[in-house]
């Protein structure tokens, strides 16, 4: 059946249209030859996106109040693209001493090797990371909470500090996400978000984001998705934006269902510290009220020193809460980061096994319930002493 030949039916539908494409096709000659003026917004080969990663892209930058985006295959992704383009040999580039864990080994493993010197600084910095700076500094690399063990470092201070001297910023916002900060908004020149996390919400996807108001930014990120080969299906741009439709509810519910947790677990007597800045009693608490519009569903703590039979029995006994990594989606999950991870840290903040927790949209009663009955799996292993 010829279907060009049906008459044409009106169509109209609620949700985005889903446009794969490899081989974007030209109406002339002239039209093929100047394809690469088509960038970066428009469409000349399938690397770059279709009018459905340009939907996506166009909903995130909204979001970040930020004028253009650029969707990665991966959060992961997102962070190396954020630096590789913008970095020489002999340039020296920041990075937090808790930052994410691909982006550190990106920066000691890749950049070094390429001869870009990588410095760390301290998790909580502020204004005295001006004296990191090196004349060759090109970048500070930011993400606030810190990974795991979440320092809060004072970001609008460090961007004036990065401003003073000309140096671009990055910030991992995936934490917080747009919702609760917009480092655009703080000055950060790029900000990143692994949508595989709040954006997707579901546990099912990966991706990641860079935003950014800086117009010759953008059209080197546009560049460096094509010459590194970073493309996002259309299809996963579908899940991301049909995530997003239910995002500010999730984040939300989520976020109160997390501090109910959390007070809960802050009271336990087997819990020796709340890594957590939305706590009055956290040290980052000053800046995290200051600067940031909600808590989100990811902390950490740690739990009076116990046996690792006492650990096992702990993250066994559970039920509601699943054993994993990543978060950010609507079930809830539980890590385990040994204290052997914190050993190779230039500026360690605790030397304590951590436990990081992601609330879901489980009852929190019954996440409290969970809990309750796993720690006193881990009670019975400390009072039998093995
Ligand atoms: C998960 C995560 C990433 C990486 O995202 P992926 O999509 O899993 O590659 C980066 N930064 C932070 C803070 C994350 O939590």
């Amino acid at each position: 059946m010829n279907t060009s030949s049906l008459p044409l039916q009106p169509f109209k539908s609620l949700s985005p249209g889903v446009f794969r494409a490899s081989t974007i096709v030209f109406d002339s000659y002239e039209d093929f030859v100047g394809r690469k003026s088509r960038q970066p917004d428009g469409f000349s080969y399938g690397v770059t996106g279709t009018p459905t990663n340009r939907e996506l892209e166009a909903k995130i930058a909204a979001l970040e109040g930020a004028r253009h985006c650029v969707v990665t295959p991966s959060g992961q992704a997102a962070l190396v693209a954020s630096v590789l383009p913008f970095v020489s040999a002999g340039d020296h580039v920041l990075v937090s001493d808790a930052c994410y864990g691909g982006l550190k080994a990106f920066a000691h493993q890749w950049l070094t090797r390429l001869s870009v010197e990588v410095g760390v600084y301290p998790a909580n910095a502020g204004a005295e990371i001006e004296s990191y700076v090196k004349p060759n500094t090109r970048m500070i690399c930011l993400e606030s909470p810190g990974t795991i063990t979440m320092e809060m470092p004072d970001v609008p201070a460090i961007v004036a500090v990065a401003k003073r001297h000309g140096i671009m910023t990055m910030m991992d916002n995936t934490w917080a996400s747009p919702l609760a900060f917009k480092p655009i908004e703080h000055g950060v020149d790029l900000s990143i978000e692994a949508a595989t996390k709040f954006f997707g919400g579901h546990s099912d996807l990966l991706m990641g984001s860079i935003s950014t108001s800086n117009t010759s930014f953008y059209e080197q990120l546009r560049e460096a998705q094509a010459t590194i080969g970073l493309a996002v299906s259309a299809d996963d741009c579908f899940l991301a934006l049909r995530g997003l439709e239910t995002f500010k509810l999730r984040f939300d519910m989520q976020s109160a269902s997390t501090m109910k947790v959390v007070r809960w677990l802050q009271a336990h007597p087997l819990v020796a510290e709340m890594l957590f800045a939305p706590l009055e009693t956290d040290p980052g608490h000053a800046i995290w009220r200051r600067d940031f519009k909600g808590s989100g569903c990811l902390f950490s703590f740690v739990l009076n020193t116990g046996s690792e039979q006492a650990l096992s029995a702990f993250f066994n006994a559970l039920k509601l809460f699943s054993i994993g990594a990543s978060w950010g989606g609507t079930h809830s999950l539980i890590a385990f980061y040994p204290a052997s991870l914190q050993k190779g840290r230039k500026f360690a903040t605790t030397d304590q096994p951590v436990i990081r927790v992601s609330v879901g949209l489980e009852d929190p009663d019954h996440l409290i319930a969970d809990l309750d009955q796993g720690l006193a799996h881990y009670a019975s292993h400390l009072s039998t002493g093995r």
